[in-house]
């Protein structure tokens, strides 16, 4: 079909060129100068030239075209990646949002592709809508669905850029909602719960000599060992038991947390270092304390739920009544003074 050179029939769409469709290279222009697309679209060099786009994304599981050959002066990001939910993508978004975003802020028309044209690139373009027309991911999504009602992306790309968003259009590493996700990530990456990398521990807080300004410390009750600092505490909204039961694994319950959570009697925590060799190859059990060995909480890789009702996936709690908390003094690192 696409060998028919110059024919607009036999693709179904029947609208001329030149409105915004181009169904033989199988592009579809959602924005001006920012088009939509499949394998297909990148076929021949011509293709791209005919419809003035001089920058390409390529989110497949194979680059989508070779450098040279016709391609010269091209500007292009290539992003591998598989259409499957757990795919990450969303450790991406930020540099693929900043190339479309770069390319058009000089004139450059750009075509985000993939192999089909309905997931992978539908989901970055979602991303590139909703942060500069400032649209959550629904208003976005549909919008798109609009302009091409195929586009359909895999739930897993729908909760990663709902978690966009509540991150405020822009992937932040270091927040509870970033760490939790790469949490979740770690029984599919690693089912055998092994060889974990190392920066998904926090550091132990007995090493840090200096304190960060307004971090708290929370330290054994019994013991006082220092256990883990306010910066690891991964936030949740509180649940009502029977819904959050029901949505367990998708809801993004802690989206937008609140901070109120009168309910919850546990503070469920990233993994901190010293919990390392408990929680290796090992699906669940106790966290004691590394010094007096007191119970402190429990932690379960596939989630636990919260009192408030909340399902957390997986999770790392200790229970608010076996730690004190402590404000750390900035300027003499490891002193404390109980709140
Ligand atoms: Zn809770
Ligand atoms: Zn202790």
């Amino acid at each position: 079909m696409l060998a028919e050179e110059g024919s607009s029939h036999g693709c179904g769409s029947g609208i001329p060129h030149g409105s915004g469709t181009s169904s033989a290279r199988e592009m579809l222009e959602v924005r001006p100068g920012l088009y939509l697309g499949g394998a297909a679209a990148v076929a021949e060099p011509h293709y791209l030239k005919e419809a003035g786009i001089s920058a390409v994304l390529t989110v497949d599981s194979e680059p989508g075209f070779k450098e040279g050959a016709g391609f010269e002066g091209l500007r292009s990001l290539f992003v591998p990646a598989l259409d499957k939910p757990e795919t990450d993508l969303l450790s991406h978004l930020d540099r693929c949002v900043a190339f479309i975003s770069q390319a058009r802020s000089e004139g450059r028309a750009v075509l985000v592709h993939c192999h089909a044209g309905i997931s992978r690139s539908v989901a970055i373009v979602t991303a590139f809508l909703m942060k500069t027309d400032h649209l959550t991911f629904e208003k976005a999504y549909e919008n798109l669905q609009t302009i091409k009602p195929e586009a359909k992306m895999n739930e897993g790309f729908e909760y990663q850029l709902k978690l966009y968003q509540a991150m405020g259009y822009e992937v932040d590493t270091s927040s509870a909602i970033y760490k939790q996700y790469r949490l979740q990530k770690v029984t599919e990456k690693y089912p055998e719960l092994q060889n974990l990398p190392q920066e998904l521990f926090a550091v132990d807080p007995t090493t840090i000599s200096q304190g960060l300004k307004d971090e708290v410390l929370y330290k054994c009750r019994k013991c006082r060992r220092s256990l883990f600092r306010s910066s690891s505490i991964l936030d949740h909204n509180e649940g009502s038991r029977p819904i959050a039961f029901a949505h367990k694994r998708m809801t993004p319950s802690f989206m937008l947390a609140t901070g109120n959570q009168a309910q919850c009697t546990s503070y469920f925590i990233e993994p901190v270092q010293w919990m390392e060799s408990t929680l290796l190859g090992v699906m669940d059990g106790q966290l004691l304390c590394p010094k007096c060995s007191a119970k402190l909480g429990s932690f379960n890789w596939y989630g636990e739920q919260c009192s408030c009702g909340r399902w957390i996936t997986p999770a790392f709690q200790i229970h608010k009544n076996r730690v004190d908390e402590m404000k750390m003094l900035p300027v003499l690192g490891s002193q404390t003074r109980k709140l």
